[in-house]
């Protein structure tokens, strides 16, 4: 299906791995950013971005949470770092229904990152002094039919795996925090 197109800023952060100190700054003001109402509290296992830990080997890993996968996949990689073994879906940024990683610890919601919408800078940026996440944007063409297909697959995979009234219920709790944050 073609639709018209429209102009979109894309932004990535790139990570620089060896800049990484895991002072884990990135996961503590992201949950903050993200508790209701904001900044009430921080919870890590909240956050969208998660810091893989190899204290030995002085290794640590920032991973960005993706899209939600709503079934196991079939094929997984290994990584080998530095001699260590990783476990097969450590570096995955999916919430999946095989691992808690990336769910919202109350509600089992998958937690994705949404780039700090609504803040100029993403806060893990802003937040990491050690410069292991730098911001990157540039700006594409996309199909306007594009991001209202996403959106669907997306709502529809999530009510079928949570159902619709839990969808629904987490959506209007959202909705009204946002209110609470931008009174007009
Ligand atoms: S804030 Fe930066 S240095 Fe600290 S854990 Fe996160 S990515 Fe690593
Ligand atoms: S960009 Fe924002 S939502 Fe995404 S991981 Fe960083 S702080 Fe969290």
């Amino acid at each position: 299906m073609t639709g018209d197109k429209k102009k979109k800023i894309i932004k990535t952060i790139k990570i620089d791995v060896d800049k990484c100190n895991g002072c884990r700054a990135c996961e503590v003001i992201c949950s903050a950013f993200h508790s209701a109402p904001k900044y009430s509290s921080n919870n890590p296992a909240r956050a969208r971005i998660r810091v893989i830990r190899e204290p030995y080997e002085d290794i640590y890993v920032p991973v960005y949470a993706g899209d939600y996968a709503p079934a196991e996949c079939a094929g997984r990689d290994k990584y080998t770092i530095d001699g260590k073994e990783y476990d097969e879906c450590a570096f995955c940024k999916a919430a999946c229904p095989s691992r808690e990683e990336f769910k919202e610890p109350d509600s089992g919601l998958p937690l994705k990152c949404d780039m700090c919408e609504g803040e100029d800078e993403p806060l893990c940026v802003k937040w990491c002094i050690a410069d292991a996440l730098v911001l990157e944007e540039r700006e594409e063409e996309v199909e306007e039919v594009e991001e209202q297909e996403e959106l669907d697959i997306g709502l529809d995979a999530l009510a079928r795996k949570f159902g619709l009234q839990k969808v629904m219920a987490s959506v209007a709790r959202m909705s009204t925090s946002k209110k609470g944050e931008n009174p007009k």
